[in-house]
């Protein structure tokens, strides 16, 4: 158990049938920086069984906070949507991943585009005061299939608008767009084609994707991973990682099985 730390379950919150989140107490030597996974689960006749969650909650948080998707049939989450108050829960202690800023080239607009519980990784990173020392405009778009599906992402944007020390600094730098594709709603479409229509670049007032002044991050459905890395590429975008930083970067939401 020493690449494991045992944490306690602070509070859960379902926001549909499909979706809910958790809080847990975080242990002082956990690192990890905005934007990161670790592994995190539950055991299971006496064995842990783990799955990669990014962290919603932003390092400088006592607590740490997860999105989850309920899979009726996955093994962890089939069990892991019973958690509550007070449950164990083991979280990895090694935080990993490639959506970080500091794996993005300088640049004036960051477009955060996340769909499902893809949106995660972004919540943290919208809440670092750094992201906006970089960046001019911070455009988080959330895509779901229904309203219902928004209701994470939209809570956490309003109570960072109201933010005791963020509110200022993002007032006018944090550009939200949530939008949605199986149901009448006042932004509608999958991501890439609000991309391609341009009808997001004309809703937010912002001029189209330009590689030399633009970056972005991607976390997604595989399949939206490639519809939108081909347009990136299109574009003349290089994609970033650790080694050598890009204008964009990206990580599956998950993976398929
Ligand atoms: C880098 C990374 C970060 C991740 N971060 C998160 C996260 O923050 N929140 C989260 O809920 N999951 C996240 N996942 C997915 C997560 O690791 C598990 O797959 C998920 O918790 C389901 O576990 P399971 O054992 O119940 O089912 P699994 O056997 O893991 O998955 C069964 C099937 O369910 C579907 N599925 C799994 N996860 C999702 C999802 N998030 N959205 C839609 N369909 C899904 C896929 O079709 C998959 O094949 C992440 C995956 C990766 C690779």
């Amino acid at each position: 158990m020493s690449n494991m730390m045992e944490e306690r379950v602070l509070a859960v919150r379902h926001w549909t049938d499909r979706l809910f989140s958790f809080t847990t107490t975080r242990q002082a030597g956990f690192r990890f920086r905005n934007g990161q996974f670790t592994m995190t689960g539950i055991e299971v006749d006496g064995r842990p069984l783990m799955r990669a969650y990014s962290v919603v909650s932003p390092n400088y948080e006592d607590t740490l906070e997860f999105y989850s998707i309920k899979v009726p049939d996955g093994p962890l989450t089939s069990r892991l949507q019973h958690l509550k108050e007070g449950d164990p829960i083991i979280v990895g202690r090694k935080a990993t991943g490639t959506l970080v800023i500091d794996n993005l080239r300088a640049g004036r607009n960051l477009y955060l585009l996340g769909t499902g519980t893809g949106v995660a990784p972004f919540l943290s990173i919208v809440r670092d005061p750094e992201t906006y020392e970089r960046f001019e405009n911070v455009v988080l778009v959330h895509g779901c299939r229904q309203v219902a599906e928004l209701a994470y992402g939209e809570r956490m944007v309003t109570a960072l608008r109201d933010h005791e020390f963020l509110a200022d600094e993002i007032a006018d730098k944090l550009l939200y767009y949530p939008t949605v594709t199986r149901e009448p709603f006042r932004n509608q479409g999958r991501i890439s084609h609000l991309l391609d229509t341009g009808k997001l670049f004309e809703d937010l007032g912002l001029p189209a994707l330009d590689r030399e002044q633009d970056r972005a991050m991607l976390c997604g459905s595989p399949q939206m991973m490639v519809d939108l890395k081909a347009r990136l590429i299109g574009l003349g975008f290089e994609e970033g990682n650790h080694g050598e930083a890009g204008d964009f970067v990206l990580e599956k939401a998950f993976a398929e099985r």
